[in-house]
C-alpha cells in the first residue's frame, strides 16, 4: 500500500489529518491507499508558502516560466503507461482510456507554454492627443484547484498549467477517492526544479475544502465534481471575496434524426454512454430518437450495450470497467430499479453483474431503460453510471424542447445528416458543448471547457483562453509624457 502524502514548500511531508480515506481498487475491491483527510492546517501550510513564493514567481518571465512546463511535458510524455496503470488502478476506466485521458492533461500543459503571446496586453495610443492607455494582465496570486474523482490525471490541468505561466502561485487538492495519480504526477513535478511554493499539492476531503474556501491569501478556485458540492463552492468561495469557477453535474442527451447515419450513431452514443462506465461529466445519459429513427436506433444500441466486454481496465480487450465503489454501484442499481417503478422498460439489464476473477469489484453492466417519461426523477438526474435512458418525439421541435427542459447544460449532441437540422440544434440548444455527430464534444485544450445552467457556475471557464482570463487580472494604465518635461529632446 502506498503512502499518501502532500507536497508543500517542495518538501513532501506526513500531513496533519482529521481522519482517513480508504482507497480502494473498484476493480478488484483491493485496499491500495488511505488519503490522509488533512486538517486546515495543512491548507494554511500551503497558502503560506504559496504566497511566499508569489513575489519571485511573478517577476520571473514568463519565457522562463514556461520552460518548466516544458520539462513538465517531456516527463509526462516519458511516463504516461504508468501514470495511465495508476489511473486504471484508482478510478477502474481501461488502461486506453486512462491513457487518452493523460494525453489530454498534456496537451494543457503544451497549451499554456504559449502563454507569452496568450497573455499579452494591449495598447491604444492617442486616445487624446498625447494619451496612450495600456491594458497589462498580472497574475491573481495564490490559486487552488479542488477536483473529482473521475479524472484524476487530466482536471488539474485544465487549470494548472494555465495558472503557473501566467505568474500565479498554485494548490491542488485531488479527491480523496483517487489521490495516487497527483503522487506521482508530483514525483515528476519534483523533478522540474520549480522554486519551493510554486506549486504544493494537499490531500483531503471537505475539511480542506472548506479551508481552501475560507483561507485569505487564496484569490481564486476552479472546482470540478458534482453540483451541489459546486453551488457550495462557489457561494461560498464568493462569501470570502474570490474569484471563482465551478463546474457542476451534468444529463447530456442525443438526438438521433431519422436521416442519420444509423451505424454511427449507435457506435458513437455507445461509446458515449458506456466509455468510461459512463463516469464522464459529458456521458450521453439520455437518446431522444426522432420520428422513424425509433425502431433502427433502440434495437442496435440495445446490442451494442449487450456486446460491451466489461472487466478490469487493465486486462487485454476489456471495453469497460467498474463505477467507482460499491457504494456507487447500489446508487445506480437503486435508480435503475426506481426508472422500472416509475414505468420504464429495462431491455437491458446491467444489475447484479459479477465478473470472474473480480468478485469483489463494484461492476455494473451498461444498462438501457427504455420509453423514460419526461418528467420522471431517473430522466432528470444524473446516474454517473452506465445507464443510457430512451426517449421518443415526433419532431425536432419537440426534440429540442425536450434537450432545453433538463436542468444541466454540459453537451448535447445531435445525429443528422441534414446540415440545416445541425446548424439549428447548434443554434437553439441550452447547452455549452455542443456535438454534431459527434458522442463526446470534449473541448481541445485550446477552446473553453464550456457549460451552461446548473454545470457551471461563473463566467470564465478551465483551458485555453478562458483560463488565461481567470487566472490574469487586468490592469489599465492612462499615461501622459508632455514633451516640455523631457530634458533630452
Ligand atoms: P464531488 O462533488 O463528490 O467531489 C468533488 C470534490 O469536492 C472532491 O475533491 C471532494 O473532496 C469535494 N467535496 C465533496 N463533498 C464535499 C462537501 N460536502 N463539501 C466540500 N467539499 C466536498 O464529485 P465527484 O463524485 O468526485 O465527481 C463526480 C461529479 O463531478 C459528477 O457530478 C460529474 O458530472 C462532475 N464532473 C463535472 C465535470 C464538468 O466539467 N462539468 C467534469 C468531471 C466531473
Amino acid at each position: 500500500m502506498e503512502s499518501i502524502r502532500n507536497y508543500i514548500n517542495n518538501q513532501w511531508r506526513q500531513p496533519e489529518f482529521v481522519g482517513e480515506f480508504d482507497v480502494i481498487n473498484p476493480a478488484t475491491g483491493e485496499l491500495i491507499g488511505r488519503t490522509p483527510l488533512s486538517a486546515a492546517s495543512e491548507v494554511d501550510a500551503a497558502a503560506q508558502s504559496a504566497s511566499a513564493a508569489l513575489p519571485a514567481w511573478r517577476r520571473t518571465p514568463a519565457v522562463e516560466r514556461i520552460q518548466y512546463l516544458f520539462k513538465l511535458k517531456y516527463l509526462m510524455d516519458e511516463h504516461i503507461d504508468e501514470l495511465s496503470r495508476t489511473i486504471v488502478k484508482e478510478c477502474g476506466k481501461t488502461f486506453e482510456e486512462a491513457k487518452a485521458e493523460m494525453r489530454r492533461a498534456i496537451e494543457n500543459v503544451e497549451t499554456a507554454c504559449g502563454i507569452p503571446i496568450l497573455s499579452q496586453g494591449a495598447i491604444s495610443e492617442d486616445i487624446a492627443p498625447g494619451i496612450d492607455e495600456i491594458m497589462i494582465r498580472q497574475p491573481v496570486g495564490v490559486a487552488a484547484a479542488i477536483c473529482p474523482f473521475n479524472f484524476p490525471g487530466m482536471i488539474p490541468f485544465w487549470f494548472m498549467p494555465y495558472a503557473l505561466a501566467c505568474g500565479n502561485t498554485y494548490i491542488v487538492k485531488p479527491s480523496e477517492r483517487v489521490p495516487l495519480t497527483m503522487q506521482a504526477i508530483f514525483q515528476l513535478v519534483e523533478q522540474i526544479g520549480l522554486p519551493a511554493g510554486v506549486l504544493n499539492l494537499v490531500n483531503g476531503g471537505r475539511e480542506a475544502v472548506d479551508a481552501i474556501l475560507e483561507h485569505p491569501a487564496i484569490r481564486a478556485i476552479s472546482f470540478v465534481g458534482s453540483t451541489a458540492v459546486a453551488k457550495h463552492v462557489y457561494a461560498t468561495g464568493a462569501l470570502h471575496g474570490k474569484r471563482v469557477q465551478a463546474q457542476g453535474g451534468a444529463k447530456n442527451p442525443v438526438v438521433v434524426l431519422p436521416d442519420a447515419d444509423m451505424e454511427m450513431a449507435v457506435r458513437i452514443t455507445a461509446d458515449s454512454s458506456f466509455g468510461c462506465a459512463g463516469q464522464r461529466c459529458l456521458a450521453t445519459s439520455l437518446a431522444i430518437t426522432v420520428g422513424e429513427a425509433r425502431h433502427a436506433f433502440n434495437e442496435a444500441i440495445c446490442d451494442a450495450a449487450v456486446s460491451r466486454v466489461v472487466g478490469y481496465g487493465l486486462d487485454a480487450g476489456v471495453q469497460m470497467g467498474p463505477v467507482i465503489t460499491t457504494l456507487s454501484r447500489e446508487r445506480i442499481e437503486r435508480l435503475i430499479g426506481e426508472g422500472a417503478a416509475a414505468g420504464a422498460g429495462i431491455p437491458v439489464d446491467g444489475r447484479r453483474t459479477v465478473i470472474r476473477g473480480y468478485e469483489g469489484g463494484s461492476f455494473v453492466r451498461p444498462t438501457i431503460l427504455s420509453d423514460l417519461h419526461p418528467d420522471s426523477e431517473v430522466a432528470r438526474t444524473e446516474i454517473f453510471g452506465p445507464v443510457l435512458g430512451l426517449m421518443h418525439v415526433a419532431t425536432i421541435d419537440e426534440a429540442i424542447a425536450l434537450v432545453n427542459s433538463g436542468r444541466y447544460g454540459n453537451q448535447a449532441s445531435l445525429f443528422t445528416s441534414s446540415g440545416y437540422a445541425a446548424r439549428r440544434f447548434r443554434y437553439e440548444a441550452d447547452a455549452g458543448n455542443i456535438g454534431i455527430n459527434i458522442g463526446v464534444a470534449a473541448p481541445m485544450a485550446f477552446f473553453p471547457f464550456s457549460g451552461w445552467r446548473e454545470s457551471f457556475f461563473g463566467d470564465m471557464h478551465g483551458q485555453g483562453m478562458d483560463a488565461v482570463e481567470f487566472f490574469t487580472q487586468k490592469k489599465v494604465v492612462v499615461e501622459r509624457w508632455p514633451k516640455e518635461w523631457s530634458r533630452t529632446f
